[in-house]
């Protein structure tokens, strides 16, 4: 890193406050040295918490992006807002009460049943500091590809952006986190199979006696 960098001073505010800090530093590092000792929302610093969520415009712009604190380095005429929201869920589930793998298609749709209402507004992508394909993710959990579902979500921080952006209150990162736990809990029968049966499970699906097309 170049000596020029290092010595670079920005202004920068953070919940408010004026603050001159090295561009060198992150949001979190910049309020410690300007002698805020934020510890509220503040986690691993590494990116892989989620507990630091800010909101970030920069200098000359009106744009606001989601970001990580701690992922965040300072820049010239940058607004920084740490947020702090409750981050309950609804959804409470137990793998073991799933008997097996044909019913757990059927089982996600009773936990999350507002996961088929998804708009498709890619709120959620948007909002998503880990540019993951959150709405995607959903969509392959709402047709019990859970294996695929559960592959985007290996970077999630549950920072819980993407369920504060979501309108249809789905709760992505857990629809996320479901997949990936079903995933390596049940060792899945087809994809493909399973949805079928719950297809006919939900009557979409009538197959004639002796029909074997
Ligand atoms: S999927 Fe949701 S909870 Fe996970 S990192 Fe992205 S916005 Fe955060
Ligand atoms: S924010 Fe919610 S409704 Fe919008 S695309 Fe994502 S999951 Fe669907």
């Amino acid at each position: 890193m170049s000596e020029e960098v290092q010595e670079k001073i920005v202004n920068v505010t953070i919940n408010g406050k004026q603050i001159q800090a090295p561009s060198t530093l992150s949001a979190i590092q910049a309020l410690w040295h300007a002698g805020y000792p934020r510890v509220k929302s503040v986690g691993c610093l590494e990116g892989v918490c989620g507990s630091c969520r800010v909101l970030v415009r920069k200098g000359g712009t009106a744009e606001v992006k989601m970001a990580l604190g701690c992922q965040t380095l300072v820049e010239e005429g940058m607004e920084i807002n740490f947020l702090v929201f409750p981050n309950p869920t609804h959804h409470t589930y137990d793998l073991k009460g799933i008997p097996n793998s044909w019913e757990v298609q059927a089982e996600f749709h009773r936990i999350f049943p507002e996961a088929v209402k998804c708009r498709h507004c890619h709120g959620c992508d948007v909002s998503c500091p880990k540019n993951i394909e959150v709405e995607r993710g959903v969509q392959l959990a709402t047709e019990g590809r859970f294996r695929e579902a559960g592959e985007l979500f290996v970077e999630c921080v549950m920072c819980n952006f993407c369920m504060t952006a979501c309108p249809e209150f789905i709760a992505p990162n857990h629809v996320g986190l479901f997949a990936r736990r079903a995933t390596a809990y049940f060792l899945f029968r087809p994809s493909n199979l399973i949805r079928r049966l719950e297809q006919m499970r939900q009557g979409q699906l009538t197959v004639a006696p002796g029909d074997d097309t």
